[in-house]
């Protein structure tokens, strides 16, 4: 920071430089907001004359990287759990497995018959596998525990990067705007630089696919709470009905998504990347390229003898997604809103 900042060549690049340069000294709480505002478009790393071999040998993005690691298993709530970053693609590996098995042993259980009976994609159907009570119960409990750990993580980062307890408007929707144009990916002009010094915008429509896909799902699933807790309609829907078309066409752009990014990852330079930080990475693409692809799965199964093992199958990768969501590369998105926020509110007004 303190080389950038005697620097200053990479000013116009992303909001990192201008907020480093606000400050002549680098608390720690300093240097987490600095590090979640970075995007990793590296763009930093192929301009800067200080990069290898030069003696320097400065590498932003992927100290940045490191630091946003620490910063992850510093804020985590509650914090015995913080060690479960250090093996994150193993501990999101044995999590889904066992979810899964879970989901399959109580419905093999609860209703032995019902795993392998055909069955028509009428009301109901899917109640007849699992039971209301423990497929709703479940997955209230495991969200409304994720919704609560990620609000203390948020709270943890906002306090110790010296966020204040009022926020103007003005700043809120700035972060509101920045969040979701990914303003800070690659400047918004040119791209990132994945593989070289050659700009792509390939990371940016990736993750917007995935981003926007994961955002469709999740209004499906409300609409069809809706539907089934205010209309009085159950589940499965009719092919053309809000909830399955919001499903399918977000279920696609996840997949598209998290697979390009996938994508993006194996052709990337490796030389800016954190390489601890991979196996984070990868295991939360392959935890919502396994979600939309078992969601679309059940969608086309539905009316035959496969819809109830895909249910547990789809239920139990959703399941744990829920119980990963705070522990897992998931957690960037909130503590990168943060960072935005906090941006937003310190940047001058023009
Ligand atoms: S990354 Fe390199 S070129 Fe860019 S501001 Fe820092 S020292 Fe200067
Ligand atoms: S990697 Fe990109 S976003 Fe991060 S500091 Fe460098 S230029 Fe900014």
């Amino acid at each position: 920071m303190v080389i950038c900042n005697s620097c200053r060549y990479c000013e116009g690049f992303c909001a990192v430089f201008p907020a480093m340069e606000m400050r002549r000294s680098f608390s720690s709480g300093d240097l987490s907001y600095l590090a979640n505002l970075c995007h990793d478009c590296r763009g930093c790393y192929y301009a800067c004359q200080y990069a290898p071999p030069h003696e320097f040998a400065l590498n932003l993005p992927q100290t940045l990287a490191r630091l946003r690691a620490d910063t992850y298993a510093e804020y985590v709530w509650p914090r015995p759990l913080a060690a479960v970053f250090q093996r994150n693609g193993t501990f999101v590996s044995l999590l889904t497995s066992l979810a899964i098995a879970l989901v399959l042993i109580l419905a093999a259980s609860l209703r032995p018959s019902a795993l392998f009976t055909p069955r028509p994609a009428e009301p109901g159907a899917f109640y007849a596998v699992i039971p209301e009570v423990a497929m709703v119960g479940v997955a209230s409990m495991t969200f409304g525990f994720a919704m609560l750990a990620l609000a203390m993580g948020f709270r943890n980062f906002w306090r110790d990067t010296g966020g204040g307890p009022v926020v103007q408007t003005r700043s809120l929707l700035q972060a509101f705007s920045d969040v979701l144009t990914l303003r800070n990916l690659g400047g918004g002009e040119h791209g990132c630089n994945n593989r070289d010094e050659a700009f792509s915008q390939a990371r940016r429509y990736a993750h917007q696919s995935m981003f926007y896909g994961f955002m469709l799902c999740f209004a499906s699933t409300c609409t069809a709470a809706f539907y089934e807790h205010v209309l009085g309609l159950v589940a499965p829907y009719r092919l053309f009905s809000l909830p399955v078309l919001l499903g399918m066409v977000g279920g696609l752009g996840m997949l598209l998504g998290t697979a390009g990014l996938m994508w993006v990852k194996v052709q990337a330079d490796p030389a800016p990347a954190a390489k601890a930080m991979l196996s984070n990475d990868y295991a939360l693409l392959a935890q919502l390229f396994l979600a939309a692809a078992t969601g679309l799965l059940l969608l086309i199964s539905r009316d035959t003898r496969m819809m109830g093992v895909l249910l547990a199958l789809h239920l139990g990768v959703i399941l744990s997604f829920f119980l990963a969501l705070p522990y897992s590369k998931f957690v960037h998105g909130i503590y990168r809103s943060a960072a935005l926020l906090r941006n937003a509110a310190e940047r001058p007004t023009k």
